[in-house]
């Protein structure tokens, strides 16, 4: 009987490993599953219907956002998987979660409804600003190729704040978005029972992930942090958080006293 056992807990072994070799080889060979595939720059877009030529403008204004990293490298090549009939992303999907899309290794997988022409991805009935969304997940491959497989989130222990903050950081850089007191007023004022917060174009981000951004902001850009610096920094995430309300309260105080005093107007 033992022997029996010890038999049929071998064969699933070797069938489980080989199944995991076979989704591995699956996931890091994109034509396998895609019809076509079209390069442009240093990317690789993979895809089943016809690409809209729009998707390279807007790959480039997702490259020009990542080129404010400081861990940058235009040789660089990333995958780009479309969502658009493979068995990819739904692959991608089971294994990882449904979201709007996803950067790992070198790959970019969107799995949204894209509309090229309006620049988004659905999903649900939200929009994300799909440059905006291709360069935090850039972003996140960029990550990975620095710090290696077992340096990278999920295996390495990283707060989430720090990962996903800096996605965000690099890819919301438009004018309307880089500034850190009215990103805080922009939380403040929002309706703090929904998970996401929507901005002018009807687009939105969600709302954990616009406060990791502004603490990311708060660390680089006020506190002149290097990323590299960011992540081995101590400091408790609650108290990032109090340390930048403060900043925010004090920076107001003193914009208000510099400002002419009412009743001048006239
Ligand atoms: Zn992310």
């Amino acid at each position: 009987m033992k022997q029996k056992i010890r038999k049929w807990t071998l064969r699933l072994t070797v069938t489980g490993l080989f199944i995991a070799g076979l989704l591995l080889i699956i996931i890091l060979n994109p034509i396998l599953t895609y019809a076509k595939k079209t390069t442009h720059n240093t990317f690789t877009i993979y895809h089943n219907t016809k690409l809209d030529p729009l998707l390279t403008s807007q790959l480039d204004d997702a490259i020009d956002l990542l080129k404010t990293s400081e861990f940058y490298n235009d040789k660089f090549k990333m995958d780009i998987c479309l969502n658009d009939g493979s068995k990819y992303t739904r692959l991608i999907e089971i294994i990882g979660g449904r979201q709007f899309a996803r950067g790992f290794y070198d790959k970019v997988v969107l799995f949204g409804n894209a509309n090229f022409k309006e620049n988004y991805v659905e999903l649900e009935g939200y929009k994300w600003n799909l440059t905006q969304l291709l360069a935090h997940e850039m972003t996140h491959c960029l990550q990975f190729a620095k710090f290696g497989f077992w340096k990278s989130k999920p295996i390495a222990n990283i707060d989430n704040w720090k990962w996903e903050g800096y996605a965000e950081y690099i890819a919301r850089q438009n004018t309307n978005k880089n500034d850190l007191i009215k990103n805080l007023d922009r939380i403040n004022q929002s309706d703090k029972n929904s998970w996401e917060i929507t901005f002018d174009d009807s687009t939105i981000a969600p709302r954990e992930y616009f406060y990791y951004w502004t603490m990311v902001q708060y660390c680089m850009d006020i506190k002149k942090m290097n990323y590299k610096q960011l992540l081995a920094d101590t400091t408790k995430e609650q108290n990032i958080k109090q340390e930048m309300e403060k900043w925010c309260k004090e920076k107001k105080r003193t914009h208000n006293m510099g400002l002419p005093k009412l009743g001048h107007e006239y």
